[in-house]
């Protein structure tokens, strides 16, 4: 007997068809006496959808005003597709019944769009796999100490399949998605990409982290925090995909980078000219931080011509450009700056890998790999494991397989 938490995502339930085709898939893999919990996240690109209507109400959903009501709203994708795939399971022959994220006792924080989950009270999930159904769960929600529904952020489905795997002690975690594995690129944006046999926590987080959109950068957190490998993995072949684990535990090849993350949903402020002084950076961070913004990349740089003044510069995630505008102009107003300048044609290049701790010379490859493309490097910033370059969004697909290239092909 194994207790096994299998993920799909949005492509992979996009129809009716395909829900069938999952409880097919999961009913020829399971033992008769294996318990299963399916997460699932909502169909297609409903998501994306449903956040269309939004934009019907108001240009700038991504307010913290909606924020409780976007949340509303988007957790219906979610169940949808659970019910779908519970009556898909029982035509089937196979007893199964749908929990939304609140019968799952997933509980988050309040901070709705981008909760984070705070505890799993699986004991319903417990109940129903003991009374023989398949338990399909819905991905991406949670509900906060007042009964809210709450989402976990984008992409959020595979932290709750990974967070419900933890809590449960699964025997394996399984995400199912419409690639069949992870690659050292994004395989729609590089054609060459390698596909990787195992990756450790450390650097999948990183690569997430850095916009490989492949896994939510927090299902890896949560993966690591139970030691649970994740193995992602194709819907729609049986080839075996890529683990998620903490060592590597086969001789893979001992390159310098792991792989090359883009992130496109990017957008860049600069507050000009505010005073030179202690305190400007602090007002200006806590400021987005009270509004909830997580802010990326930072450069601040005095000016030659007057060095009492100073220009600060960040990034953002480009959902929440409305909201920082708006609490960015209040701090500029306030601190007499000369003006904020927002740019939403951007987008953020990376690489990563542990290899490059101990190998001098990476960021000098990386930035002449783009240099010989003519791609100009706006803010560049680094980790212990990795180097990103702020380009323009235009030459992204340039600039990420010209660092591909740089890194992958002579091997
Ligand atoms: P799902 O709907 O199953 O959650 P996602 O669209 O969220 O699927 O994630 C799968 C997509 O992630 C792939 O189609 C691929 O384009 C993208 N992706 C980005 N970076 C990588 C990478 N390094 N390896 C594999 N896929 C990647
Ligand atoms: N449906 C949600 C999204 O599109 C969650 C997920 O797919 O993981 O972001
Ligand atoms: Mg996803």
């Amino acid at each position: 007997m194994a207790l096994v938490v299998k993920k799909f995502g949005g492509s992979s339930v996009a129809t009716t068809d395909k829900i069938l085709n999952v409880a097919k898939r999961v009913l020829s893999d399971k033992q008769p006496d294996d318990k299963v919990v399916v997460v699932v996240s909502a169909m297609g690109d409903t998501t994306d959808d449903l956040i269309g209507l939004a934009q019907g109400i108001d240009a700038q959903p991504y307010q913290a005003s909606y924020a409780r009501e976007m949340d509303m709203l988007l957790t219906t994708g979610e169940q949808v597709s659970i019910a779908l795939l519970a009556m898909a399971f029982q035509k089937l022959g196979q007893p199964a019944v749908s929990l939304t994220g609140s019968q799952i006792g997933m509980r988050t924080s309040s901070v709705h769009t981008k909760g984070r989950i705070l505890s799993i009270d699986p004991s319903r999930v417990i109940q129903e796999l003991d009374s023989g159904k398949v338990v399909v769960a819905a991905g991406f929600q949670g509900i906060d100490k007042f009964g809210d529904p709450v989402t976990l952020g984008r992409g959020g489905s595979d932290t709750s399949a990974v967070a419900i795997a933890g809590a449960l002690k699964a025997d394996t975690c399984e995400i199912f998605t419409d690639v069949d594995g992870i690659y050292s690129a994004d395989p729609r944006i590089v054609k060459g990409a390698r596909k990787m046999q195992e990756i450790t926590y450390y650097e999948m987080l990183e690569m997430a982290r850095l916009g490989a959109g492949v896994m939510q950068p927090r299902s890896v957190e949560v993966g690591q925090y139970f030691n649970i490998p994740i193995h992602v993995r194709s819907t729609f072949t049986d080839t075996p995909g890529t683990i998620i684990r903490e060592d590597y535990t086969m001789e893979e090849k001992g390159f310098i980078i792991r792989g090359v993350a883009h992130d496109e949903k990017v957008a860049k402020f600069a507050i000009l000219g505010v005073p030179n002084q202690p305190g400007v950076a602090h007002k200006v961070f806590a400021s987005l931080s009270d509004a909830n913004i997580d802010v990326d990349m930072i450069v601040q740089s005095i000016r030659n011509v007057d060095q009492n003044i100073t220009d600060i510069v960040f990034t953002v995630e480009q959902n929440y450009v409305g909201e920082a505008k708006r609490v960015i102009d209040g701090v500029a107003e306030k601190l007499g700056a000369i003006g904020v300048v927002v740019e939403e044609d951007v987008a953020k290049v990376s690489i990563v890998g542990a290899g490059m701790l101990g190998a001098p010379g990476v960021a000098a490859r990386m930035f002449g790999a783009l240099a010989k493309q003519g791609v100009n490097i706006d803010i560049i910033s680094t980790s212990e494991i990795s180097i990103s370059c702020l380009i323009k969004g235009e030459q992204l697909r340039t600039a990420v397989n010209a660092i591909h290239d740089e890194f992958f092909s002579n091997d």
